[in-house]
């Protein structure tokens, strides 16, 4: 059995803001069967306090960057949790990262430094009787783990970062970095990042391993135009690099027993998905058609290409297609989307919000869901799509070039094809993509094989979990029986 410590800013279904809380909150489970035992690191924040009752008090400290703090650990939300219960850092309203006023808390670089420390602390073995050989940093707000252990009293434990999303890289000014409890030589060493510290930066610097979330992903941010200023430092340290592709939880994502959806179905029922499809159009005020529903459930934002959705729904309405949003975020391109529902009611309609239990209806009922991103470190919802029969239509970057099998002639001759890919990242591409997807639908038996071989694509987190292992056991030394390579 392999120990690893996760630590993670958020995990499912404590708290959520992205996928790294899919990814956090699945991959202990889908490791147990991989011979790994994994705990998950997690700050005490409000949401995760009120579940976190009645756990074991495993260590204290009287000063954890300005304040008292205790460790707690117990079994919540299905998970094994190490809690920071801290109120100085993280007993606020507002979510993980910011206030109720959509702002980056200013104290960000201490409430993630002590995270990471606490860690590093955890690695040296802190809590007698649990010794990690393993930590498995993720995203920026983890990034300083590797470099406590590298700059620490013992290197002894292993680490792994997980980079989720490189564009976000906790970049504070240099006057932090004497409150780090750091020794001065890292900083020039590896900490430092554009004459300040960079959290991200020192993580990819300090790691054993890293690991990014697609094969296309990690070779994209090895380029100036993925790399996000860290291109070269990838680069030196590619030999260490791995692309291992989420999976989803396929329990909370099952089709057949989902209490979200108003009709469950399978790939053999796929008919039943109608009733889905008109409960979606209820809810979103739109009226029947013979034409496909297209969906997006996502953070409206650039990244997500959401621009390009607002500029081709006149195209998608003009062909017959409907349209039904859910997401917040940028508050021009939610009002661009707005605008576009008030110039065609009942052809495209709008929730603002994250809605849980309505993002998995879209997927049981919608037709197909866009997801035109300029970069996607791998995605989950064209995974989920894929799941539900929701065909996903994606540019063709990062996670969604490798998980989605375009419907060229070559692929749907040969009968592979599980959505539709289109390049480059520009509008009139998109709306091809719109364009090519309304005609297969008009083309009711192709469509259908289409969605149901989606259905059947392995999408859970066995494979990934299995490279994830063999990632550990490689640093610990070890062969394993079920050993893949790159
Ligand atoms: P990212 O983490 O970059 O936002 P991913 O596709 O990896 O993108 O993960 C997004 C996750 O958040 C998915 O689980 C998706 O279903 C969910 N999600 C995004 N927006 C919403 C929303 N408005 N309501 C409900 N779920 C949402």
């Amino acid at each position: 059995m392999i120990e690893v410590l996760s630590v993670a800013s958020e995990a499912y279904p404590l708290i959520k803001t992205g996928g790294l809380a899919d990814v956090a909150g699945a991959l202990p489970g889908a490791l147990a069967a991989h011979a790994v035992s994994m705990r998950t690191l997690i700050p005490g924040y409000r949401a995760v306090m009120k579940e976190a009752t009645g756990g074991r008090v495993v260590a204290e400290f009287s000063d954890l960057f300005d304040g008292p703090a205790r460790l707690i650990a117990g079994r919540f939300g299905g998970l094994d949790l190490i809690v920071i219960d801290a109120p100085h850092l993280y007993d606020r309203p507002g979510g993980p990262y910011s206030g109720p006023d959509g702002r980056d808390w200013p104290d960000n670089w201490k409430r993630f430094a002590a995270l990471s420390w606490v860690a590093g602390q955890l690695g040296l073995g802190l809590v007698a009787g649990y010794q990690p050989q393993i930590l498995h940093a993720h995203d920026w707000q983890a990034g300083l783990v590797p470099a406590y252990v590298k700059y620490g009293p013992s290197d002894q434990v292993k680490t792994v970062l997980t980079v989720h999303n490189l564009v976000f890289q906790g970049h504070f000014g240099s006057d932090i970095f004497g409150r780090l409890d750091l020794p001065p030589h890292a900083y020039y060493e590896g900490v430092e990042y554009y004459g300040g510290v960079g959290y991200l930066k020192a993580g990819l610097q300090a790691a054993d391993a890293i690991t990014t979330v697609s094969p296309t992903y990690a070779r994209e941010i090895r380029t100036p135009a993925f790399g996000a200023a860290l291109d070269g430092l990838l680069n030196s340290r590619a030999s260490i690099l791995h692309g291992i592709t989420n999976g989803i939880d396929v329990g909370a994502w099952d089709p057949m027993l989902d209490p979200a959806l108003v009709q469950n179905f399978t790939s053999s029922t796929i008919h039943k998905r109608r009733v889905n499809k008109l409960a979606l159009t209820e809810r979103f005020g739109i009226e029947e058609s013979d034409g496909p529903l297209f969906s997006v459930v996502s953070r409206l934002t650039g990244q997500k290409g959401i621009d390009l959705v607002a500029n081709n729904v006149d195209l998608l309405v003009s062909l017959g297609g409907r349209l039904v949003v859910l997401g917040s975020g940028d508050a021009g391109l939610e009002g661009a989307l707005q605008a576009a529902a008030a110039r065609h009611p009942g052809k495209v309609g709008m929730v603002v919000g994250y809605d849980e239990n309505l993002s998995h209806l879209i997927q049981g009922g919608a037709d197909a869901i866009l997801i035109p991103s300029r970069f996607e470190p791998c995605g989950l919802t064209q995974l989920y799509g894929l799941r539900y029969g929701c065909v996903p239509v994606v540019s063709r970057v990062g996670g969604l070039a490798d998980t989605v099998i375009d419907a060229n002639e070559a692929a749907l001759e040969a009968g592979v094809a599980t959505g539709l890919q289109f390049s480059p990242v520009s509008s009139d591409a998109f709306g091809d993509a719109i364009h090519r997807a309304v005609t297969l639908y008009g083309h009711e038996e192709v469509w259908k094989k289409m969605q149901r071989r989606g259905m059947k694509s392995n999408v859970s987190w066995d494979l990934s979990a299995q490279r994830y292992a063999d990632v550990y056991a490689a640093l610990l030394g070890q062969e394993r029986d079920d050993h893949l390579t790159d």
